[in-house]
C-alpha cells in the first residue's frame, strides 16, 4: 500500500528473487497482474504510449569471436560469411528515413581490422549526412520555400549546406533538442578497442548496444571463451559511457547453468552501470553450437515448447522489473521473444518495454543471419516487417511514435 501510481521503485536484488520466483512457480495470478499493471503504468509516464521504432541492419555475419550459444560464431561450420556493400547499407537507411524510421541500428559479428572500422567510419557519416539532406530537402519542399526550418540537431556531424535557422515548434521528445534531423545511427559490433569507439562517436554514431549476455563472472566464462572476459565487457560499457554514446545492453534468459539470482543481479548491474537502453531476450537453442550441446546434458527431460514458454514469461518480468526499477529508460520488445509466441513482441509492449526493431536486413542476407533456430521474418523484405510491425502494434491499442529520434530520458536528463 502507498504506492503512488507509475512511481518507480527501488528493488534490491532479494526483492526482484521473490518476484520472479513467483513468476517462476506461475500461482500468483495476482502478483502477476500488479506486476504487469504496474510496469504498464511506469512505461506510459516515461514514454508515452507511442513505440519506437529501430531499423535492424544486419550488415556482416563474420566474427572473431566464439560465443558458445551464438550461430555465427568463429567456429559454427556452414555459415556462408557476407559483409553488405557500403552503399547498400546506407540505402537502407534511407529507406529508413522514408519510412518514418529515424533510427537505425547496425549489428554484426565482432571484428577489430583498421578495414572493418574504416567501412563503419564510411558507412555512419554517409547515412548521417544523406539523411540529414534528405530531410532538409524534404522539408524545404513542405515550407514552400518560406525557410522556416528549426536549427537542426545533427551530433555535430555533416549538415546540408549552410545552417538553416528560425524555429518551429515541432513536436520532439528531446528537450534541449530543437529538432532532430535525419537518421540517428546506433552501432552493435561488440568489444572493440576504446579508440574505434571513440572515432565511430566522431563519425555519429550515437547510441551503442552490447550485452553484458549475464551479470555472473563465472557464467560469462563459462559461455565465452577467451580472450573474452566478463571483466573487460564491463570496462568497454564504461568506456562507452564516457565517451558519451546512449549505452544499452541487456541478458539473455534461461541460459545453461544460469538461475533466477543469477537475473535478479542482471536487474541491479542495469541500474548500477546507469544502461539508457535494455534489450532482453530469452536464449534460444541452435544446432552445432557448444551451449545447446550444454543445455541439453543438463536438461535431458524437459519438454521444451514449455520450457521455452517459461523462459518467455520470466523475460516479460524481467522488462517488468527493470522498467519498474530503472523508469525512464527504452526497452526493446526483442525479436527473440516472437521466435517463442508469435505476439510475444506485443505481449512485451503491454508489459514494460517501449521499442520494437523491424528488421530491415535485405533479404538475401537473413538467412545468414541465423543466430537461433526459428529467428523470424528470414523470409520477410523491410516492408512487410515494417507493415507487419504496425499491425501488431495497432492490435494491442499502440502505434509508432514516428518522425522521432526517441532519445531515452534516461540520457538526456544525466548531463
Ligand atoms: N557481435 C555483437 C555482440 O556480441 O555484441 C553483436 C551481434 S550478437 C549476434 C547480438 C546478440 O545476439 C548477442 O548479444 C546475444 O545476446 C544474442 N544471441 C546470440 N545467440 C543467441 C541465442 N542462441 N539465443 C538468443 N540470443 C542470442
Amino acid at each position: 500500500g502507498g504506492l503512488a501510481p507509475a512511481a518507480t521503485v527501488d528493488l534490491d536484488r532479494d526483492q526482484v528473487l521473490g518476484v520472479l520466483e513467483a513468476v517462476w512457480r506461475r500461482g500468483d495470478a495476482t502478483l502477476e497482474k500488479a506486476l504487469y499493471g504496474h510496469a504498464a503504468a511506469v512505461t506510459a509516464k516515461h514514454c508515452g504510449g507511442g513505440v519506437y521504432y529501430r531499423g535492424l541492419v544486419e550488415f556482416s555475419n563474420i566474427c572473431q569471436n566464439d560465443c558458445s550459444y551464438c550461430g555465427i560464431r568463429n567456429n559454427q561450420k556452414d555459415v556462408y560469411r557476407y559483409t553488405m556493400p557500403e552503399e547498400e547499407v546506407v540505402e537502407v537507411a534511407k529507406w529508413a528515413l522514408e519510412n518514418g524510421i529515424r533510427n537505425v541500428m547496425l549489428q554484426s559479428g565482432e571484428l577489430h581490422t583498421e578495414k572493418r572500422l574504416e567501412y563503419l567510419e564510411h558507412v555512419v557519416r554517409a547515412i548521417r549526412k544523406e539523411t540529414v539532406e534528405l530531410d532538409l530537402a524534404r522539408r524545404a519542399v513542405a515550407a514552400g520555400g518560406e525557410g522556416s526550418f528549426a536549427t537542426p540537431r545533427t551530433n555535430g556531424t555533416a549538415t546540408a549546406n549552410g545552417t538553416p535557422n528560425g524555429s518551429t515548434g515541432a513536436a520532439t521528445t528531446n528537450p534541449e533538442a530543437e529538432d532532430e534531423l535525419g537518421v540517428a545511427v546506433s552501432l552493435s559490433v561488440g568489444e572493440l578497442p576504446y579508440e574505434h569507439y571513440e572515432r565511430l562517436f566522431k563519425a555519429g554514431a550515437r547510441r551503442y548496444l552490447i550485452r553484458i549476455e549475464t551479470s555472473n563472472p563465472d557464467l560469462y566464462a563459462a559461455l565465452h571463451p577467451p580472450p573474452l572476459s566478463w571483466q573487460h565487457r564491463v570496462e568497454c560499457l564504461r568506456a562507452l559511457k564516457r565517451i558519451g554514446y546512449m549505452l544499452g545492453t541487456g541478458v539473455m534468459v534461461g541460459l545453461p547453468g544460469q538461475t533466477l539470482r543469477d537475473l535478479a543481479g542482471d536487474v541491479v548491474f542495469f541500474k548500477e552501470e546507469r544502461a539508457d537502453m535494455i534489450g532482453m531476450g530469452p536464449f534460444i537453442t541452435q544446432d552445432g553450437t557448444p551451449a545447446t550441446r550444454s543445455w541439453t546434458e543438463l536438461y535431458p527431460q524437459v519438454d521444451k515448447n514449455a520450457h521455452m514458454k517459461s523462459m518467455f514469461e520470466l523475460t516479460t518480468a524481467m522488462n517488468a522489473l527493470v522498467r519498474i526499477t530503472l523508469g525512464n529508460v527504452n526497452i526493446s520488445a526483442t525479436t527473440a521473444m516472437q521466435a517463442i509466441i508469435p505476439t510475444g513482441r506485443e505481449i512485451a509492449l503491454e508489459r514494460g518495454a517501449n521499442v520494437v526493431m523491424p528488421i530491415l536486413t535485405p533479404t538475401k542476407y537473413r538467412e545468414d543471419y541465423q543466430l537461433y533456430e526459428g529467428k523470424p521474418c528470414i523470409t520477410d523484405t523491410a516492408v512487410q516487417c515494417r507493415r507487419c510491425l504496425d499491425m501488431r502494434l495497432a492490435s494491442v491499442g499502440k502505434a509508432s511514435a514516428a518522425g522521432v529520434w526517441g532519445d531515452p530520458a534516461s540520457y538526456l536528463h544525466q548531463i
